[in-house]
């Protein structure tokens, strides 16, 4: 089985301290890794299509592990009983997605001691809901793969510390910790922001000129970010 860096990096933010649900599951990787590597002793494998779950169920008994990786088909959360699992694992989907995943059962979400995120789109967006609804981010790490840059966080119960527009924008943990990917993650980020306004300003429509303001007001993001990161 070939794990990815990126699950492996979403494997080891698991704390390990009991039963892991992993919410949409696909091919079963992750639950396979952790029993493996000894992260877990038990999973449970969810998805909501059967596809999937027929994948994971596939590669479960490929690598023995039945009665040690239960699969179930649930749309997010609904099928995981209250305080069932200490980790939820929700990786590889938009975040809006998994804004809508722990919105939708919030009742169970707050009985999850722990969990393991990688929204692969409005990442601002998922730590402002998580800030706004009890959830503390406690960790996160940036990863390059095949060219497209991955955030994992560690979210807990409990108040966060996430306040600034920065701070929702390029997570404030990685601009504290200088995650090295992410600084470069960074430097392209504000290279093809650069780019975008010289086209801009060969054309002269009210929308090219709207645009540039507000790209323009992303690069002084990134600027001020640069120059803390530089400046501590
Ligand atoms: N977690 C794996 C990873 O990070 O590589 C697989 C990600 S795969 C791109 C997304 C998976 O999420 C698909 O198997 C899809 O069926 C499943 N999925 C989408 N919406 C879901 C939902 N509401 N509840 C559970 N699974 C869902």
């Amino acid at each position: 089985m070939q794990v990815s860096n990126r699950l492996k990096l979403v494997a080891s933010f698991v704390s390990g301290e009991g039963t892991v649900a992993d919410i949409g599951t696909d091919h079963g990787y992750i639950p396979i890794y952790l029993v493996k590597h000894h992260i877990a002793n038990g999973v449970i494998a969810m998805d909501v299509v059967d596809g999937p779950l027929e994948r994971a169920r596939k590669h479960i008994k490929q690598h023995k592990l039945e009665d040690r990786i239960t699969v179930r088909k649930s749309n997010g959360l609904q099928k995981l009983e209250k305080g069932e699992a200490h980790t939820v694992v929700i990786a590889g989907m938009g975040g809006g997605l998994v804004i809508k995943i722990l919105q939708e059962r919030m009742d169970i979400a707050k009985t999850v001691k722990e969990f393991v995120l990688s929204p692969q789109s409005e990442i601002p967006q998922v730590r402002r809901f998580l800030q706004e609804n009890g959830f503390s981010i406690e960790k996160e790490q940036m990863i390059k793969e095949d060219g497209k840059y991955y955030v994992v966080m560690r979210v807990v119960l409990g108040k966060g510390n996430y306040y600034t527009n920065l701070d929702f924008e390029f997570g404030k943990y990685l601009i504290e910790n200088k995650d090295k990917t992410f600084i470069e993650c960074l430097e392209k980020e504000e290279e093809k922001k650069r780019l975008v306004i010289e086209k801009l300003k060969t054309l002269s429509s009210e929308n090219s000129k709207k645009r540039i303001e507000e790209i323009s007001k992303q690069l002084e993001w990134i600027q001020q970010v640069k120059q803390y990161i530089n400046e501590e």
